[in-house]
């Protein structure tokens, strides 16, 4: 079993319904354990800022899958949620991103992990270092709360209360 780390996020229709109905049909598949899910974050879009802000999570899961099938399962997911691709950094109802696997590097076509925007992104950083507050970038070595705190802005980011996306925590 590997512990991996999955960014999810959405920002078209009701987006805590999507986000909360994602995390229980993943949490049902066999190869799939969810361990933690971060509290929930409002972001303002970034690269195309005009569009609706996003909720954002971070889902620490444990997992037999490999990278690349755990991935083709969130694919998967995000279709089933009626995700559909237009644009680079559009709009979308449910977006999942293997953000860790392990401390593995995987670099194959499709799938680059750590994910390569990671450290850069503060609607990532803060629910993560929130369920791996001493955690480090398996490429980087630097950890996750240094990069956070060397970001220049807070990104737009801030914590919904009384929101949670998974019944059993
Ligand atoms: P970003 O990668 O900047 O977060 P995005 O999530 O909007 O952008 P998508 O359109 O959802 O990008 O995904 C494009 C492709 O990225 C996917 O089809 C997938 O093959 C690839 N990809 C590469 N590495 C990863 C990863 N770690 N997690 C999810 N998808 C990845
Ligand atoms: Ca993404
Ligand atoms: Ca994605």
């Amino acid at each position: 079993m590997i512990t991996a780390y999955i960014g999810i996020g959405g920002n078209l229709g009701d987006r805590a319904d999507t986000l909360r109905k994602a995390v229980a049909v993943l949490d049902g598949e066999d190869e799939v354990r969810m361990v933690a899910v971060s509290g929930v974050y409002e972001t303002a879009p970034i690269g195309v800022t005009d569009q609706p802000s996003f909720l954002n999570a971070v889902l620490q899961v444990e997992t037999s899958l490999s990278g690349p099938a755990l991935l083709n399962r969130l694919l998967e997911i995000e279709r089933q949620f009626g995700r559909y691709r237009k644009k680079k950094w559009g709009p979308r109802t449910l977006d999942l991103d293997i953000l860790l696997y392990g401390e593995e590097v995987i670099q194959v076509p499709g799938l680059q992990v750590p994910h390569p925007y990671l450290h850069e992104r503060a609607f990532v950083l803060v629910p993560l270092c929130e369920l791996l507050p001493c955690g480090r970038h398996p490429v980087l070595g630097k950890q996750f709360t240094d990069f956070l705190a060397q970001l220049d802005s807070d990104q737009g980011v801030r914590r919904v209360g009384g929101l949670s996306l998974w019944a059993h925590q």
